[in-house]
């Protein structure tokens, strides 16, 4: 059986562009940052191979120079765009700046070694190796919390780790048995291999792009389901879900736990003196305030119109009173900077987490009860849930 690497590269070269140019078609307009990353890889990496394709027919002469530069140019450019939307998906990546400088220095390097094959060959194809594998290590490393979910990091990995090889391989034979692979069309086994690899690749690593950024899509929606648009806090939705995991560790370990429910004094009176809008300033006044004053680990939400709620691990009755003068602290020193033509001020409920049992809605409860005793005894002050006697 022939295997042809000349048609090998043509197939390779209408699959990335037929890709490329059906990728917003199939992922919709608007693609994210990451989405289009990926994407421009896959226009960059045809082009590297129509360059190449097109300076064979200068086979020596200067405009060989010119194109296979431009192809070492953008293949490199292709796997750049392939990490950058890897640090779209997973967060920043390791490694980052000495891809930067491979990059920047595969083409440099192949143009100033051109008259010499073996050193042209064996540099740019072993740099490349090197790139390959610092974008199939971004798929797997650092690992966050929730990265078990995303499966298509692992055949992506397995593309670039192959061509990582392949490219390598290509390097080697290039470089010290050059009769083993004589110019890139060569119909050698490691170049069939390598560009059957290519297609292959291609395939598996467009269904991997495919399904991160369902997963994008999917995060971006599950995000919006649980914020509140006018202040950025957590919704309802936002906050039961949030709230699961401190609360399970305070039951297990038995640490303090308080949950305070404010409400906006006088609300209304602000809408109607000084018009909806200012009220919804004042809100996300309140949002940015909350986000200011709280710790890392706290979760704060808008529960309701003019309601939030604040969940503080690790926090006892006196350390949740120092948070509520805190924010009042704070809504006095900041509220006429923010441009708010009004006072504001709030209620407090405060309940601490008592009972192995307790639920996030029992808690609620009585926060909610303790903000009524604060409404009823004179507005503007933090009560902690005490049972009423008798
Ligand atoms: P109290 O001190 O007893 O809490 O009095 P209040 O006026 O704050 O409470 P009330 O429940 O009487 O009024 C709450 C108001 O909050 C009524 C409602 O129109 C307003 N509100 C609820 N959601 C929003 C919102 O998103 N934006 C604005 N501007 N107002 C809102
Ligand atoms: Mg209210
Ligand atoms: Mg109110």
């Amino acid at each position: 059986m022939q295997i042809d690497p000349t048609s090998l590269i043509i197939v390779n070269v209408a699959n990335l562009l037929v890709m490329a140019t059906a990728l917003p078609f199939i992922m919709g307009q608007g693609l994210s940052p990451a989405a289009s990353h990926a994407r421009h890889s896959l226009f960059l990496n045809a082009a590297a191979w129509i360059c190449l394709l097109a300076s064979s027919l200068w086979y020596g002469q200067a405009p060989d120079l010119i194109l296979s530069t431009l192809a070492m140019a953008f293949i490199c450019a292709s796997e750049w765009m392939v990490y950058r939307a890897l640090e779209g998906w997973l967060g920043p990546r390791p490694l980052r700046s000495l891809l930067r400088v491979l990059v920047w220095i595969m083409p440099v390097g192949y143009a100033l070694s051109f008259s010499s094959y073996p050193v042209r060959v064996g540099w740019a194809n072993l740099v490349l190796a090197a790139q390959l594998l610092i974008v199939a290590r971004a798929c797997l490393y650092p690992s966050s919390r929730d990265f078990g979910r995303r499966a298509w990091r692992y055949p992506l990995f397995g593309c670039l780790a192959v061509m990582a090889g392949f490219t390598a391989a290509r390097g080697i034979l290039g470089a010290w048995f050059t009769e083993l692979y004589p110019f890139f069309r060569a119909p050698t086994p490691v170049n069939i291999a390598a560009l059957i690899g290519a297609n292959t690749s291609l395939v598996l690593g467009t269904i991997a792009i495919l399904a991160a950024w369902r997963e994008e899509a999917e995060r971006q929606l599950h995000k919006l389901a649980s914020t509140d648009t006018l202040t950025g806090l957590f919704n309802r939705h936002g906050w039961t879900m949030q709230t699961r995991h401190p609360l399970r560790q305070a039951q297990r370990h038995g640490h303090p736990l308080s949950l305070l429910m404010l409400d906006v004094d006088h609300f209304k009176r602000i809408n109607d003196t000084h018009g909806h809008e200012t009220g919804d300033a004042a809100l996300q006044f309140i949002g940015q305030l909350l986000q200011r004053c709280q710790r890392a680990g706290d979760v704060s939400a808008r529960v309701g119109g003019e309601e939030f709620c604040v969940l503080l691990p690790y926090t006892d009755a006196t350390a949740a009173q120092a948070f509520d003068a805190r924010l009042r602290a704070e809504l006095m020193a900041s509220a006429s900077a923010a441009g708010l033509p009004c006072a504001l001020d709030f209620s407090c409920g405060h309940a601490l987490y008592r009972t192995a049992g307790e639920t996030l809605e029992s808690l609620m409860a009585r926060a909610d009860a303790a903000l009524y005793r604060a409404k009823n005894s004179g507005r503007g002050r933090l009560v902690l849930y005490e049972p009423l006697a008798g």
